[in-house]
């Protein structure tokens, strides 16, 4: 059994931004990480917890032979259905609440980052964390980067960019910024300078802590 950290943070930014790459600096430097995506496509995989519910709701057609949800069915199903889409979230959204809290729960690091792609549009997560990391870069970067790792055309990224907030509005939910503009050196640079200050909010949030017992 681990120990939940009293500091934690979630770390956001939009697609291509760098978000990976830069969640996995920290881990290098010792920071536990919790992936929500990674959680939440789990959770509709073979043996999934949300695979019994999907199929009783949705009917066991969405369920393919290896035990996961049939996504490419699913995808044409919620796609500009609403009520459809509502449904599946009210099932998925309360389970990626509590097995992401299960895992920082878990996390035996320093403190813990929340890797959490929707963090700024999904509004509960910010009041959920200690403070807001945003990975940041110009909107020509994300594009470039996530169609050089993709294969999608300019169109495809612009529409995924377009679901998502701007930069501006994600910018306004940060507390912290790490820019993403420039190499791999330049990131590295901030995340060990974000590192060492985390390591210290932990601590006196520890000490906070253990001083109100
Ligand atoms: P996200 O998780 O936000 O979608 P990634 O961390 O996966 O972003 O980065 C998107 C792509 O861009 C990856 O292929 C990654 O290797 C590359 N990348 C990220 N940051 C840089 C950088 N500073 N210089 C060069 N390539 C980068």
């Amino acid at each position: 059994m681990g120990k939940a950290t009293a500091f934690s943070l979630g770390l956001t930014g939009g697609i291509g931004s760098g978000k990976t790459t830069v969640a996995n600096m920290f881990a290098d430097l010792g920071a536990s990480l919790v992936d929500t995506d990674l959680i939440a496509h789990q959770l509709s995989s073979p043996g999934g917890i949300a695979v019994p519910e999907i199929s009783r709701q949705f009917g066991p057609e969405f369920i393919l032979p290896d035990g996961a949800m049939d996504r490419s069915k699913m995808r044409e199903r919620v796609f500009n259905h609403p009520v459809e889409k509502a449904k599946l979230e009210a099932i998925l959204h309360p389970l990626i609440r509590s097995e992401t809290e299960k895992a920082g729960a878990e996390a035996t690091g320093p403190y813990t980052i929340f890797v959490v792609p929707l963090l700024v549009e999904s509004g509960s997560w910010k009041t959920r964390v200690s403070r807001v990391l945003v990975v940041d870069c110009s909107e020509q970067t994300q594009i470039r980067r996530v169609m050089a790792r993709s294969g999608l055309t300019e169109p495809q990224v612009q529409a995924i960019m377009n679901a998502q907030a701007n930069r501006e509005k994600r910018l306004q939910a940060a507390d912290d910024v790490v820019s993403n503009e420039g190499d791999i050196m330049q990131i590295t640079t901030q995340v060990r300078l974000l590192h060492a200050k985390y390591i210290d909010l932990a601590e006196s949030a520890k000490t906070n802590l253990i001083q109100r017992l």
